[in-house]
Order: C-alpha cells, then sequence, then structure tokens
C-alpha cells in the first residue's frame, strides 16, 4: 500500500519511515512532486493536520496523513498551542523557550502537555490518532538532545527534560509515539 506523509520535514519523515509497518510504501511530497509549502491556518491540531492532508490528496490522488503537534500550557489558557513553532517574534526555538519562561515567571501551576495529532485522508473520510505527555515545565533549560521546547520539559515520573534523554527514551514515552501507535493498529487492522 502507498501512503504519503504530508510533510517536508526530512526528520519526520525518516521517523515515521521507521515505525510503518513493511507492508506501507511511504512517499515524501518530493517523491509525489510536491514541492510548495502548504499554510497551516486551522484553529485546532486536528483541523491543521486535516488542511494538510487533504492539500496533499487534492495534489495526488493517493492515502496519505499529516501529523500536528505543539505544547499546550494550562496556566497561559493553553498557549502556544497551535502556534508553538512561531510563538516568538523570529520563530526560532530559543526565542520561542525564552518567551514561555518570561510568561510562566510567576505562575504557580507549571503544569503542561505536548500533543500530537495523526491525520490519516483517504479522499472520503478523516480519521485521526491523538497522544499526549504530561509533565511540567522547569524554570531553565536542561540538556542538549531533541528540539523545540524539549529542553524545559519534564515528563510526568521522570525528574529531568526531555532534552537530556536518548532518543529511544523520549520515543517510548512521547506524545508523537502515542499517535502512532493508534495509527499503525489502524492501518495493520485495515490493510495488512
Ligand atoms: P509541527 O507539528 O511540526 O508543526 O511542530 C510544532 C511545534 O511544536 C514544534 O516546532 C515544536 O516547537 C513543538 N513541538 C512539537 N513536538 C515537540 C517535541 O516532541 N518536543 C519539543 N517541542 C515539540
Amino acid at each position: 500500500m502507498e501512503l504519503v506523509l504530508a510533510s517536508h520535514n526530512a526528520h519526520k519523515i525518516e521517523e515515521f519511515a521507521t515505525i510503518v509497518p513493511n507492508f506501507i510504501s511511504l512517499q515524501s511530497l518530493t517523491d509525489i512532486g510536491l514541492h510548495h509549502d502548504i499554510p497551516e491556518n486551522g484553529t485546532s491540531f486536528q483541523g491543521n493536520a486535516l488542511i494538510k492532508a487533504k492539500a496533499v490528496f487534492d495534489f495526488c490522488h493517493k492515502p496519505c496523513f499529516s501529523d500536528d503537534s505543539g505544547l499546550v500550557i494550562p496556566a497561559l489558557n493553553g498557549e502556544p498551542g497551535i502556534y508553538s513553532a512561531r510563538y516568538s517574534e523570529t520563530g526560532n526555538p530559543d526565542d520561542n523557550i525564552q518567551k514561555v519562561l518570561d510568561k510562566m515567571e510567576h505562575k504557580t501551576d507549571r503544569s503542561a502537555y505536548f500533543i500530537c495529532v495523526i491525520c490519516y485522508y483517504d479522499g472520503n473520510k478523516a480519521h485521526y490518532f491523538e497522544g499526549k505527555s504530561h509533565g511540567t515545565l522547569r524554570k531553565e533549560r536542561e540538556g542538549t538532545q531533541g528540539f523545540g521546547y524539549d529542553s524545559i520539559f519534564v515528563p510526568k515520573g521522570y525528574e529531568k527534560t526531555f532534552a537530556t534523554m536518548l532518543p529511544e527514551e523520549k520515543n517510548a514515552i512521547s506524545h508523537r509515539a502515542k499517535a502512532v501507535q493508534g495509527f499503525v493498529q489502524f492501518l495493520t487492522e485495515n490493510f495488512s
């Protein structure tokens, strides 16, 4: 079965390629000849994931999937949420982290969670698979692994940030891994 991943992100493509079952032939946007950016102007993670998956289906008419993820902080009314990648003016990960640290300075509730929503779209129906990682936010950065907000996020049950973990360790408990598990189960039940 051919399946297109609606992302230009090489890191994501590689990560998904190692995870999807071997009866799936994963295709990238480069493979199908889609080179332009797809605007993410939805108002929710589900909405953004659907926009990306539909745009790719309209281009190639093959089943496809996308993912959308971000950090949600209840004490900041859900910010940065769908704006996680472009929270600060520059959109630079370090500036994004600094903005979170500044806004959280006087907050007592330091809980937060990462969410990942995968949307599979076959031209008829959209199926969604969601994963969350709950935890708390540190007041200072710790660790150099990973990306985005990893250096300030301590997952529940741990005393160290995602950015101190090896990829295998983070991947065993991450929001992305949980969403992928549900998606892989769906693919196996329906297409193997
Ligand atoms: P997107 O799903 O590629 O649009 O990513 C959204 C943004 O959420 C990323 O640029 C990061 O800022 C943040 N994010 C999503 N997942 C993670 C994660 O596992 N660790 C740290 N930051 C993340």
